[in-house]
């Protein structure tokens, strides 16, 4: 009798890991979109976070691919949000992937499309963010829409790009590199003087598709 009752309860502890396993499991494969599926339930927009991200149906995180917009208390944060608002909440959405499906906080990176109006070039080209690449979306087919849209932005001062701030009266990248820096910027100390670009302008470098320093924020 005693044995049969240390038995039950093994089987039963066995269930319950079974049953915890299947759960965790599951709950992985909703999780996971297919980069194939087609725009349905899942893909509506309930809220917008910030400028560049907004939250799906579902729970999921989607941090818009390749752009950036200002931080709270930054010019145009308000705006960006709005913007974004506007094109998206409440609406079906078809997400195109890049190569890495989520980032490090488990949010999903795509293109965000309504009636295949790219909206994060539509965030470029109202100048409510700029252009933030990675070593691993350069060669993406919507990146030159996307430099183009910033361009448009930048020649039409809208947005960020009306903002009359020059913090420094020159910025330095590393030449290859996707970011620029004011002078000081650590990140760019040990790059040989003749591995530097110099450019005149914030907008001198964002012309040409580099993004500004997150860590000296020219
Ligand atoms: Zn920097």
């Amino acid at each position: 009798m005693r044995r049969s009752k240390s038995v039950n309860r093994t089987i039963w502890r066995i269930v319950f890991v079974l049953v915890v396993v299947a759960l965790i499991v599951g709950y992985r494969l909703v999780e996971e979109i297919g980069p194939d599926r087609h725009p349905d339930e899942r893909f509506v927009v309930v809220r917008v976070v910030d400028g560049d991200t907004v939250e799906l149906r579902g729970g999921d995180r989607l941090r818009l691919l390749a752009v950036d917009t200002p931080e709270k208390g930054q010019p145009f944060y308000e705006e960006a949000c709005r913007f974004l608002s506007d094109q998206v909440l409440a609406k079906q959405v078809e997400i195109i992937f890049g190569g890495k499906r989520r980032d490090g906080y488990g949010r999903l990176l795509g293109f965000l499309y309504i009636d295949n109006v790219c909206i994060n070039e539509a965030i470029l080209r109202s100048g409510m963010g700029c252009l933030y690449l990675f070593e691993d979306n350069i060669g993406l087919p919507q990146i030159e829409p996307l430099l183009a849209a910033q361009v448009e932005a930048i020649n039409g001062d809208r947005g960020i790009w009306s903002v009359d701030y020059r913090p420094e009266d020159h910025y330095v990248a590393a030449k290859g590199s996707f970011r620029f820096h004011r002078p000081g910027c650590r990140a760019i100390a040990r790059t040989r003087v003749d591995n530097r670009l110099i450019f005149d302008s914030r907008e001198e470098a964002a012309l040409i598709g580099l993004s500004p320093c997150r860590t000296c924020r020219p």
